[in-house]
């Protein structure tokens, strides 16, 4: 059998366009292949993100799917991303995530051979629905979502834009504090995106580290385990959590 390669130009996620090897198919109305398996340049370095904003409702493993993760959005349609790789998930049942997430890597668990995320969507009554439109129609936002905020950061820090948040970009970042840095090209980027994840108190978008900027970074600290010191550090894991390494 032939593998059919549609290039969707609109899933693609930064510079990494990514590949249907194998569509949603019905058979009269009894669902053959519920779902899309995607690639992408990078086989298992591909990120997996949320398609839209929703409560996690699954995150475990299972023979057939592997690591796995279900979200419920708006509407109670919900999305399934099958095949991830094995202690790459970080997210878990309870969960609200947000359009553009990280959920973990793409990988080659449960039933599958070779790389891939099997990716479906299903109605309110859990009835398989072909993914292409909810990918065409939602992975609009990542421009506006996480790999926006990683690009940014990336040409602020003149570190390779790729979209990716890989060992360069990290060790180009450096302490940014209201004590140590009042202005500095990334804080805007930071302060943008923290507005987005919800910090609303987090001030003008302005570049200048003042006390909202602190303020809210320590909420976000606290929110993710790292150190609640107000500075975005490296070594005290702030930079890894906004950049969702860890
Ligand atoms: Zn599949």
């Amino acid at each position: 059998m032939s593998v059919k390669l549609i290039d969707v130009k609109n899933a693609v996620l930064k510079n990494k366009v990514h590949y249907v090897t194998s569509d949603y198919k019905t058979r009269g109305n009894r669902s053959v292949h519920n779902g899309m398996d995607l690639i992408g340049k990078n086989r298992s370095a591909d990120y997996v993100i949320a398609i839209d904003d929703g409560k996690v409702i699954t995150s475990t493993y299972s023979k057939t799917a592997g690591y796995y993760v279900e979200i419920k959005h708006q509407n109670d349609y919900i999305s399934r991303y099958l095949h991830m790789k094995k202690n790459s998930i970080k997210v878990k049942k309870g969960d609200n995530v947000i359009k553009g997430q990280v959920l973990g890597f793409m990988g080659n668990t449960g039933d599958s051979n070779g790389a891939h995320l099997h990716f479906a969507i299903y109605d309110n009554k859990g009835t398989p629905q072909d993914p292409l439109p909810y990918l065409q129609d939602k992975l609009k936002f990542t421009f506006s979502g996480f790999s926006k905020f990683v690009s940014n950061v990336q040409s602020a820090l003149k570190a390779r834009v790729d979209g990716i948040a890989g060992p360069e970009t990290l060790s180009k970042t450096i302490t940014i504090s209201a004590k140590v840095n009042h202005k500095h090209p990334v804080v805007k980027y930071l302060q943008e995106y923290l507005y987005n994840l919800g910090y609303k108190d987090i001030g003008t978008a302005d570049g200048i580290a003042g006390p909202k900027f602190t303020k809210a970074i320590k909420q976000f600290q606290k929110d993710n385990n790292c150190v609640v010191d107000g500075i975005v550090t490296i070594q005290n894991k702030t930079w890894k959590a906004l950049l969702k390494l860890i």
